[in-house]
């Protein structure tokens, strides 16, 4: 065990769990072993070897004042920093661990972006929940307390505010599937606290203790659950951030009532704040913003993250945008006038925490001032009668100019970055302070002029007075003058080529001078102190201004960008639909040419089934038609010619694999719990994108799945649904179900090239492009052909089980055949022969596996278009309700009409998507062990 300050060292790294630690030895903080090789790699510092007692130890330090920047490097890469300081002791001195800095609690970023602090607590071992979660910023002071309903919720709120630091409570920190999927979620590090923090009755106590009692029992934090998450939160401040604490001042308690649910898949589907590919750029936040204040960047981005469903407060959005995107002028003028402005929530954090120093002040000083100017930009012009002029006379600004006059007259115009070297405070603002600053400069004056009196008095040459630490003030003579010097003139240091001499009025002026200093000194950082204090007690003024300056400059954003790419007011409608009039997509339609579109979904027309070959558009139509409806709830206007849109309580979407196998879960499983939750969560309010579903799996399953899926949405959750597939069969159920209608993506196909429309019609696609878009990608001509030819004997032989249900009987439908009195025909291919055989034979299917399907309507679907590619079950067999019973089971063997019967029995209404789907799996495990 090293001893000395290695081993000093050792043992107060053992007390904290912070991942480092600086300590204070003497004029530098030195970190030492691991913490130094850990220190020098992230931050480029050039490690030496410390000899402790026979042993060597890596080393680095950096000088006292500059810890500061070290440490916020270090924490912005995500490391706890513990700072131990020095201090005097009757025997010496000892060092301490004084606080330790996290990513949660760092005052100190250059960062615009909102850093947050979270807690997450829940009652049992439950995943489900539901969740107590606080989230503060203590840049800003703001913290906010809600109790979620479940995991999802929960993970849509960590990813919305994408906390720095995570504190998970007692229950949820042993939780390891949930804490990895945060990580995974978040950019933030995990961190343990103290149960004890967690514990309801020191929570409650916490909160009061910041809040004060009133405040806190009247925001209603009526979860016991966020009371504690709250608790938490508060106790972790106070025990790491010196002064941090003071900063957070603003408490919100919300509920999810007012927001539309978008939950974290959604938001990352939407690339709302960034693109899949995790990049800013790209995202619907990039794209629209155009704020010139990092308070009005954070504000529209929660605006985009958060969408609303109170159409007052949108409405009021939306009078606002509308009247800055037509008052081009007096927008401007706005903009730059807001462009001066610095960030003054932060800035309020640092005035309560009293990290703030004069420049700091100036600022809050150079923000107020602009208060009467935009009134004056706004006062006289067309924004005056509307929501913009409300929105500033939200502000006291009597209060506003009473603080700016008293800053103006307090701080020194250019003062220097340290509080302690004077000249922070302007000449006339203290009396007392002002003659202090007098005789102290007339005592310099004296010694300035010292050497000159000297040499003329005593006609002595080289002659000059300074100071320095170890002599206070001296009079320094040449060699060749020394002996000259008067009898008065003591000496008290030789030097190679001068003499140091002292003199008592010397001496006497130079205790006056450090007298005066230091009570200058003291004087001014006493009156600084006040002044920023005086400051503090306004941070609420100061909030309020820089909640003004943050949503004028989030509504001229949304305004600008209106009025530059020709968007539109939405009509916010109460009925549950969505009429869109040429429509495009908010970010696609700014690096292509885009083809605009029309949407309608509505009570009569609640369910678009959407096809087109690949690449087509039908993605982008349908993230189009979300992200429309989701700047409409954050009070934008939108991409169209005109829109009307019902205020939606949910926004879901599910679209195809990214790299989910990269976080350890299978793709087809991921792909089911997200329509699992879909299902669950989604009303009659609610819109829900589906860009494929079933994909995943084999083919038959796939179908069956989106089939059943689509029934429940229609059936049951009835919320406006927009569903891509390449299921071609899915576009017969338009025929059964009254609210769904089929719409595709047009091409062109002329000499056997597609030509890409992006133009969006009515009914589904004939065919599959499949085989094109194989030709397009090169696949050699004799397979493409051969494709074809296969393609075109399927479609005319194909098998077609579609038994009643279908309206107006049988046909050609896509390619899917039905019969109009509900018979059954059964044509099998042999994909060993390559040729059809009649329904007959079907016991000698060579594939054998039955394909599953089914539907309360009876149709079930044929065989998929690319049914040819040998993927498992490739023949076709019956599995509809009704033919259940049929005669025709009997071919089968007893499993396998056991299975079927089964399948016939299930109720996909009143069955969990997530029980179909383990039931299939099990028909199919017994079918496959059948074979
Ligand atoms: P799909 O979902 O059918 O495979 P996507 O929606 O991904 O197709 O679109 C394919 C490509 O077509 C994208 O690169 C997109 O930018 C472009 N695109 C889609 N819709 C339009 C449109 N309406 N106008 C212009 N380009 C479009």
């Amino acid at each position: 065990m090293p001893t000395g300050i290695v081993g000093e060292f050792l043992d107060l790294k053992a007390e904290t769990d912070a991942d480092i630690l600086a300590m204070q030895c003497g004029d530098f903080y030195e970190f030492f072993a691991d913490d130094a090789e850990l220190v020098a790699d992230e931050l480029d510092l050039t490690v030496s070897q410390k000899s402790s007692h026979g042993s060597s130890y890596p080393m680095a330090g950096v000088p006292l004042s500059e810890l500061t920047p070290y440490v916020k490097a270090l924490v912005e890469r995500g490391y706890r920093v513990a700072v131990a300081d020095q201090y005097e002791t009757e025997d010496g001195h000892a060092r301490e661990i004084t606080r330790v800095v996290t990513p949660g609690t760092l005052l100190e970023t250059a960062d615009d972006d909102a850093r947050y602090l979270a807690a997450i607590v829940r009652e049992g071992d439950d995943a489900d929940g539901p969740y107590g979660l606080a989230l503060a910023d203590v840049t800003t002071g703001r913290f906010l307390v809600t109790e979620v309903d479940d995991e999802g919720d929960l993970r849509a709120e960590l990813y919305r505010f994408d906390p720095a630091e995570v504190l998970p409570g007692p229950r949820v920190r042993n939780d390891d599937r949930l804490l990895g999927a945060v990580r995974e979620d978040l950019s933030g590090s995990v961190s343990v606290f103290d149960a004890e923090a967690f514990a309801p009755g020191r929570a409650k106590h916490a909160v009061r203790e910041q809040f004060g009692r009133e405040t806190a029992d009247s925001v209603g934090i009526d979860s016991e659950l966020a009371l504690r998450a709250a608790g938490a939160v508060l106790g972790y401040v106070e025990e790491t951030g010196a002064g941090v604490l003071a900063s957070i001042t603003r408490l919100t308690a919300y509920g999810d009532g007012d927001h539309v649910a978008v939950d974290a898949t959604t938001q990352r589907n939407l690339e709302l704040t960034e693109t899949m590919r995790g990049d800013a750029d790209g995202s619907l936040f990039e794209t629209v913003d155009h704020t010139v204040t990092a308070a009005g960047g954070r504000l529209l981005r929660e605006w985009i993250t958060r969408p609303r469903r109170d159409r007052e407060e949108l409405n009021r959005r939306l009078d606002a945008v509308e009247a800055l995107a037509s008052a081009a002028l007096a927008r401007d003028r706005l903009r730059e006038t807001l462009g001066d402005a610095y960030d003054l929530e932060r800035l309020a954090a640092r005035a309560t925490s009293g990290s703030a120093g004069a420049r700091e002040l100036l600022s809050v000083r150079d923000s107020l001032a602009l208060v009467p100017a935009l009134a004056d930009a706004v006062s006289g012009t067309a924004l005056a009668d509307s929501p913009v002029a409300a929105v500033l006379e939200r502000i006291d600004r009597e209060r506003a100019a009473t603080l700016h006059d008293e800053l103006a007259d307090a701080l020194a115009e250019d003062p220097p970055k340290t509080k302690t070297q004077g000249g922070l405070l302007r000449v006339g603002y203290d009396g007392e302070l002002d003659e202090l600053i007098a005789r102290h400069e007339k005592a310099n004056e004296w010694l300035d002029r010292l050497a000159e009196r000297e040499k003329r008095q005593y006609g002595l040459s080289h002659v000059t007075v300074d100071r320095n630490k170890t002599d206070g003030y001296y009079i320094q003579v040449g060699k060749s003058a020394a002996d000259g010097v008067p009898e008065h003139y003591r000496e008290i240091k030789t030097l190679k080529n001068s003499k140091r001499f002292v003199t008592d009025e010397l001496e006497e002026r130079e205790r006056e001078v450090l007298r005066l200093e230091e009570a200058r000194g003291e004087l001014e950082y006493e009156l600084f102190e006040e002044l920023r204090e005086r400051v503090a007690a306004d941070a609420e003024l100061l909030q309020d201004v820089g909640r003004a300056v943050a949503e004028i400059d989030a509504l001229a954003s949304l305004a600008t960008h209106a009025a530059g790419n020709d968007w539109t007011r939405p009509e916010l409608a109460d009925e549950r639909r969505l009429d869109v009039e040429a429509g495009r997509h908010p970010v696609v339609e700014r690096t292509t040419d885009f083809v605009p579109n029309d949407l309608r979904l509505d009570g009569e027309r609640g369910f678009l089934i959407v096809t087109g070959p690949n690449m087509s558009g039908k993605s982008t139509y349908m993230r189009q038609a979300a992200l429309i409806q989701l700047l409409a709830q954050a009070g934008s206007f939108v991409p169209a010619r005109t829109a009307t849109v019902g205020l939606v309580d949910g926004i879901y979407t599910r679209v195809g694999a990214l790299d989910e196998l990269a976080q350890g879960r299978s793709t087809f499983m991921v792909e089911m719990q997200e329509l699992s939750n879909i299902l669950h969560s989604a009303t009659a309010d609610s819109i829900v994108i589906l860009d494929e579903v079933g994909r995943g799996t084999a083919t038959y399953d796939g179908i069956s799945i989106a089939w059943a899926a689509t029934e429940y949405l229609h059936n049951e959750v009835r919320a406006r649904t927009l569903f891509a597939t390449h299921y071609h069969e899915l576009t017969t159920l338009a025929d059964h179900l009254p609210r769904v209608e089929n719409v595709h993506v047009a091409v062109d196909k002329r000499d056997g090239e597609v030509t890409f429309l992006r133009t969006v019609r009515d009914g589904p696609t004939n065919r599959s492009y499949g085989v094109h878009v194989a030709d397009l990608a090169g696949v050699p001509a004799p397979v493409v052909s051969r494709a074809g030819t296969v393609l075109d004997r399927l479609r005319e032989e194909k098998a077609i089980e579609a038994k009643g249900g279908a309206r107006g009987g049988g046909g050609e439908r896509g390619g899917f055949t039905g019969t109009a009195d509900g018979d059954t025909k059964q044509v099998v291919f042999d994909l060993s022969s390559g040729s059809f055989s009649e329904s007959d034979d079907a016991e000698s299917t060579a594939a054998g596996a039955p394909g599953s399907g089914g539907g309360r309507n009876g149709a079930t679907p044929g065989s998929a278009s690319d049914g040819a590619s040998g993927s498992a079950g490739t023949a076709e067999t019956a599995g509809a309700a009704e033919t259940a019973e049929s005669a025709e089971t009997d071919r089968f063997d007893p499993e396998t009409r056991a299975v079927i019967e089964e399948l016939a029995d299930v109720d996909v209404a009143e069955t969990a998507p997530v029980e179909l789907l383990s039931r299939v799996q099990e028909w199919q495990e017994r079918l496959d062990e059948n074979r």
